[in-house]
């Protein structure tokens, strides 16, 4: 099952995201300091495992053509396989989490580091199974940057 979206479909869905200062009702709140708001529960929640939040910090546009967001991922939760046809790069806030390229090992990430995701390359990030992590993404190479969804990472991958 692959299913391709628009990156910039993510800004249309989070408008006004980033005036929310607290997870919604359905959703807790991180005792990690996410820097910028934690925003709501993502609306791509069907290409994670587990809980994460979204907010948009910079909505795409012809001027600009940088999408921007600040994800924040519960404990344990962590994205689908998947890659990014312009590429990707993450600024870790704040946390413990973890990224793993296809073939390779999973690798920890902490605050202030940065990852440089090549485009097409297959990936994952997410937390740590018992830490908070937030990440700001940045989508590189816009507007043809999209993204392609693959299968869950299992728990066997994870750990
Ligand atoms: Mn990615």
């Amino acid at each position: 099952m692959r299913r391709i979206i628009p990156l910039f479909l993510c800004a249309a869905l989070s408008a006004g995201a980033a005036s929310t200062l607290a997870a919604e009702a359905t959703g807790k709140t991180a005792p990690i300091d996410t820097v910028f708001p934690q925003g709501p529960v993502n609306p791509y929640s069907q290409f994670f495992t587990g809980t994460s939040y979204l907010t948009m910090l910079s909505n795409n546009d012809d001027t600009f053509n940088a999408p921007i967001g600040n994800v924040t991922f519960e404990p344990g939760t962590r994205t689908f396989w998947h890659k990014h046809s312009g590429g990707q790069i993450l600024l870790i806030l704040a946390g413990e989490g973890r990224y793993c390229e296809r073939g390779k090992e999973v690798q920890i990430i902490k605050k202030g580091d940065v990852v440089r995701i090549a485009p097409n390359v297959e990936h994952w990030h997410g937390a740590g199974p018992d830490t908070w992590m937030t990440h700001i993404s940045v989508e590189t190479n816009v507007p043809n940057n999209q993204a392609t969804w693959l299968e869950p990472v299992a728990d066997a991958e994870y750990r």
